[in-house]
């Protein structure tokens, strides 16, 4: 365990002068209030803070930070009171300490609403005070590096909270080895096999490397200091955690991995970097798409680097950092390597890594629902970053996947709204084209337009998503009520009387509706008649014989709806169509999905596409099917055949839809495997005992294996 002096001695490495004093009173309260207690391993309690104030020393932090770190656990675990560390060590170390007090139940929840909630209060505290952060990560790191000891249950959930919320939040503030670490140390407990096998990859492609590696490095710096730059050329191999997360998210097996190592070439001055990347470029041949300058374009997190690949010289990729030293220590400690005691400031604030992290936290704590706040926090807190311009020049950060619908919203909820398209660096692309950083994104707008439902599953902003959740309801809404609008006036004049919405504001309480747009929508929707409408205005109105009944009934003696597929329910102008992937026929019990800006769409109801819709009555609009068996008819479906891979296989499946009397109307074949091919038919039939005809028919054939209905 270390001793009093040495800790002390630590600090003066640093500090000149160190408040030597605290240190020593801190040491000594905290060693008698936890005693003889001892941690799951067997260890005095006391060496837990002694090595998180340790791991604190390693980052140069102030006197009053290694105190708290002493002190941490002081009031959770010991008689120690927060009115007695008040006493002792000043307000401002009691504030600190209580605050950590507080997180300890952060680690012993895991239902989904509570963590948020502890969240939350773990930012906040982090908003007030960096410094509750910097100790709750080297807490967690000693934890983490002691947690053998833990029950394997235990270990896991640990591991588990500590690579999604801490190891992240080390990150955002680039403190890059420390969050390298608490991942590996993670990794290891999360997905023990894993963890083995690419560990063990990694031993054996380091030994068969070896001098190849070392060959790359001095080459290097021979040929800069050639070129008369004074550089520091290191080689690096990937962590086991990146390199597992690569194949993940790639698909790759461990062969097909290119970048194992990286080379980082250390450097005097920021010009040095660019001559030093020049010299790189001239020399060989860059692989395009890799190269990433964030000296000039810092990330939010104040790390700085420019990175590139190039095709080295035994034509292996080598990918390539170049930074300054400065750079270096922030690229390795982040927020730490601010720590410059000289002019009695506190550094810290000066960190701009800082500044962003408290501004996105206080955005974040403006929504009130935990949940939310746990999806923004981990869409906008946790995920990189993607830096893109407005056309003036103005950057817009955003979580990467982020598209131009994102950036749209993150400039404004109006332009968001009104975006119809967009231009990345000049050319017209798609709106849900992912951005890459340092994209000019050119926002094209209408202000007629409301954002399609369906970008809402695209964007990658909690922001985007619930203006686009709003607007469409909004949009819906809109719609409905102008449908209610023309369906009144319909009725009122079958009834021989005019609409008027002042007449209509005053029978409001008699219709027990608190605005004229909850009426005019809820008609428009077919769940209030009109004729209630005009009997709420004309007391004395009877509903003619005939009249009864929701309005859409009347169309027969009305040809103003325009509609040519017989459903009813739908009772508005606005376009239907059948799902275009898989149909829909009658016999099916089917469901409207109502998208503004493209009408009605009628879905079977086991199709899977509703699933997206469930929990959103806005869209859904019950419907039925209008037909008799006089119906000239047909309707579209979908089939999947599975079949043998044959000469002829078309001709013998065409032959039993056309003799079944099936109009094929779209064909599509993929071969399987060698032996099968797999067909995707459209037909036309009568009605769903058509197309089950159709499918027995195909199935009892002997180049059938498997026939079957898609309904997306
Ligand atoms: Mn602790």
């Amino acid at each position: 365990m270390m001793r009093q002096y040495e800790l002390v001695e630590r600090v003066a490495g640093y500090i000149e002068n160190p408040n030597e004093a605290l240190l020593n009173q801190a040491y000594v309260y905290a060693m008698q209030k936890h005693g003889e207690q001892k941690r799951a391993s067997g260890d005095p309690y006391f060496s837990h803070p002694l090595e998180v104030a340790a791991i604190l020393t390693d980052l140069h932090l102030d006197e009053e930070t290694i105190a708290v770190a002493l002190l941490h656990d002081t009031i959770e675990d010991t008689d120690a009171t927060r009115r007695e560390i008040d006493e002792l060590f000043g307000e401002k170390i009691g504030h600190l300490v209580e605050g950590l007090t507080k997180l300890k139940r952060l680690d012993l929840v895991s239902a989904q609403a509570k963590q948020a909630e502890n969240l939350r209060r773990l930012l906040l505290a982090i908003s007030d005070d960096i410094r509750v952060l910097l100790v709750k990560l080297s807490d967690r790191l000693h934890n983490m590096r002691t947690l053998g000891a833990m029950r394997p249950d235990k270990c896991k959930r640990i591991a588990t909270e500590t690579m999604e919320i801490y190891a992240p939040l080390a990150g955002r503030i680039g403190m890059q080895d420390l969050r390298d670490e608490l991942e590996e140390l993670s990794f290891r407990y999360i997905n023990p096999e894993a963890y083995e096998a690419v560990i063990g990859h990694l031993e054996e492609l380091a030994e068969k490397n070896k001098s190849l590696t070392l060959e790359i490095s001095q080459n290097l710096e021979n040929k800069l200091a050639e070129a008369g730059i004074k550089a520091r050329v290191s080689s690096r191999q990937k962590k086991p955690y990146s390199v597992f997360r690569k194949m993940e998210s790639k698909g790759l097996n461990f062969e097909q991995l290119s970048d194992i190592y990286g080379f980082r070439i250390i450097v005097e001055t920021v010009e040095d970097c660019y001559r030093a990347l020049g010299f790189v470029h001239m020399e060989w041949a860059m692989v395009p798409g890799r190269f990433k300058d964030y000296v000039s374009v810092p990330k939010q997190n104040d790390y700085q680097s420019i990175h590139t690949t190039v095709v080295g010289p035994a034509r292996q990729r080598v990918e390539l950092q170049i930074r300054t030293e400065h750079m270096h220590g922030v690229a390795e400690y982040g927020i730490a390597a601010h720590t410059s005691y000289k002019d009695g400031e506190d550094p810290l604030l000066e960190s701009s890594a800082y500044e962003t992290l408290r501004k996105t936290i206080e955005q974040l704590a403006e929504g009130d629902n935990p949940e939310e706040f746990l999806e923004h926090t981990k869409l906008e807190l946790f995920l990189d970053q993607v830096f893109c311009f407005t056309p003036k020049g103005r950057i817009i950060a955003l979580p990467k996947g982020a598209t131009p619908i994102d950036f749209a919203y993150a400039v404004h909820t109006d332009i968001g709204n009104s975006c119809i398209g967009c231009k990345l660096n000049g050319k017209i692309m798609p709106v849900i084209t992912e951005l890459q950083n340092g994209d000019e994104v050119d926002i094209i707008r209408s202000e007629k337009q409301s954002p399609p439902a369906a970008w809402e599953s695209v964007v990658a902003t909690g922001k985007a998503r619930s203006s686009i959740r709003r607007a469409s309801r909004q949009a819906v809404r809109k719609q409905y009520s102008t449908l209610g609008v023309r369906i009144l006036e319909r009725a009122f004049d079958r009834a021989g009387k005019t609409y008027n919405s002042e007449l209509l504001e005053l029978a409001l309480p008699r219709l027990a509706r608190e605005s004229l747009e909850d009426v005019l929508t809820e008609v428009g929707r077919n769940e209030m008649r009109a004729e209630n409408v005009i009997m709420a205005i004309y007391p004395d109105y009877q509903a003619a014989e005939g009249d009864k009944g929701d309005l859409s009934e009347a169309k027969s003696k009305d040809d103003v709806i325009p509609n040519r597929i017989p459903i009813r329910g739908i009772n508005s102008d606005l376009p239907v169509q059948f799902s275009k992937d898989g149909g829909a026929v009658p016999g099916d019990n089917i469901v409207g999905i109502l998208v503004p800006g493209e009408g009605i769409t009628i879905y079977p109801s086991e199709s899977k596409t509703l699933a997206r819709f469930k929990d959103d009555g806005a869209h859904l609009i019950d419907v039925r099917w209008d037909v008799d068996e006089n119906n000239q008819e047909r309707f579209p479906a979908r089939i999947r055949v599975l079949v043998d891979n044959k000469p002829g296989i078309l001709a013998l499946v065409a032959e039993v839809i056309a003799q079944n009397d099936g109009n094929i109307q779209n064909l599509s074949m993929k071969v399987l495997v060698d032996e099968f091919m797999e067909m995707e038919i459209d037909i036309d039939v009568w009605g769903l005992s058509h197309l089950t005809q159709i499918i027995k028919q195909l199935s009892v054939k002997s180049i059938t294996t498997k026939v079957d209905r898609i309904t997306e």
